[in-house]
């Protein structure tokens, strides 16, 4: 049986969001946490974009290092030759990539003002794909920007047009959230039994059916026999309603009716994670989890109605479908509420020790202790909030790259 892998775009399709932000200091701790959990593989950014060179060269280290256990870091850029030219002269240890191109009838009228033919997007889309796999991309996704509103027979000449040029996989993305899980399980499934290629759903929550839609469309992908990969986000961060809510699909994928035994997730994938990094992103993102969150929501397992809360005494399972403990919930949490030393922007060096000690992180002399300090300092000028534990942790351990994720050059005339 064929495979359901996950891609995350937190770090790509979340933080393009409007009026939501991220430092680049959280996006890495987005990466690790990903890592972690056994996902797939990240989008961590744009290598076109200047302000996030530093970030994306500073992450590619760290898995060179072998930081990052499994996870592949990949980029997403247009599918134009100059896109592809610039993201290997930014980033030239780059492997992995995504290249999107409109394909909807609507959108080369609306957004190309026809100056583009059906010719030119598929011509486009090759030459990026060649040129990214010439300078040394070891898989590529093609992505068709609105291909939920593209007519399927395009869709699958686009598609036969990638795997014939090297591609690895074709990104079918709803940008608009406008697919049913009915109509793109029929969309999906016509695609993949035409073209036999990998092929990853790309949702979006407009009609409140990113994860329903998603896990349809990688149905059809699996029973045609070819892998699906389904793209989430953290708490379903992303484009205005939002993307494709990352532990909600797994959640799917292994408890609902239609899944369970029946597919195949990527077995490194670990729920229990989940509450760690939908916890660690609320805060990054300054966004609070709603009460009736999927599985992280304050209510996910709360009951208090009399018929259902003398039901959930008696046996969990009547009002449960899954446990607190499987998504990493449960342990009690211990609030410092008396007398507590913290380091930051304005730290000086006995609270910094301090601090530092209590994480049973020593340093050898001052001179090192204080470089780590001004570290600390600019990592907190850069992320406005407290640091948490980790990010304290992931600073001590890795200052070279933390000054490199911290560091963004630019002169302005
Ligand atoms: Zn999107």
């Amino acid at each position: 049986m064929k495979n359901i892998y996950l891609i995350d775009v937190t770090n790509r399709d979340g933080v393009q969001t409007s009026r939501i932000l991220l430092s680049k200091l959280a996006k890495t701790m987005l990466n690790l946490y990903l890592d972690e959990m056994g996902i797939f593989q990240s989008e961590i950014g744009f290598p076109t974009l200047r302000h996030e060179v530093n970030y994306i060269n500073a992450n590619l280290e760290l898995a060179k290092e072998g930081v990052f256990k499994n996870i592949r870091l990949e980029g997403w850029c247009r599918a134009i030759p100059e896109d592809i030219e610039l993201t290997f002269k930014n980033c030239p240890d780059i492997k992995h990539l995504n290249i999107s191109i409109s394909t909807s009838d609507i959108m080369l009228k609306g957004k190309f003002r026809s100056r583009k033919t059906w010719d030119d997007i598929v011509n486009s889309m090759v030459e990026a794909l060649r040129l990214a796999k010439s300078l040394g991309a070891e898989t590529v996704g093609v992505n068709a920007e609105d291909a939920s509103r593209t007519d399927i027979d395009r869709l699958i000449e686009f598609t036969f047009a990638a795997k014939e040029n090297g591609a690895d996989r074709f990104r079918y993305c709803d940008t608009l959230g406008a697919d049913d899980p009915i109509t793109i399980y029929q969309r999906i499934k016509k695609i993949a039994e035409a073209i036999k290629f990998p092929i990853e759903m790309h949702c979006h929550n407009d009609l409140g059916m990113a994860e329903a839609v998603s896990v349809a469309g990688a149905q059809g992908a699996i029973e045609s026999g070819v892998d699906a990969y389904i793209n989430t986000t953290i708490n379903g961060y992303g484009e205005r309603a939002g993307n494709c809510d990352l532990v909600s699909t797994i959640l799917a994928l292994k408890y609902s009716h239609g899944f369970g035994e029946k597919v195949h997730m990527e077995e490194r994938v670990d729920l229990k994670k989940s509450w760690k990094i939908a916890r660690y992103a609320s805060y990054a993102f300054g966004i609070p989890i709603p009460i009736a969150q999927v599985g992280v929501g304050a209510n996910a397992f709360a009951h208090e109605s009399g018929i259902h809360a003398d039901g959930a005494l008696k046996d969990r399972r009547n009002y449960e479908l899954y446990d607190p403990e499987d998504v990493g919930r449960g342990e009690p949490e211990l609030l410092q509420t008396g007398r507590i030393i913290t380091t930051g922007e304005y730290g000086g060096l006995r609270g910094f020790r301090h601090v530092y000690d209590d994480l049973g992180i020593h340093f050898h002399d001052d001179r090192e202790a204080r470089k780590i300090l001004e570290l600390v300092q600019y990592a907190n000028l850069h992320t406005q909030k407290p640091l948490t534990d980790d990010e304290l942790r992931f600073i001590a351990e890795y200052p070279k790259i933390v000054s490199k994720v911290l560091t963004v050059t630019r002169k302005f005339k």
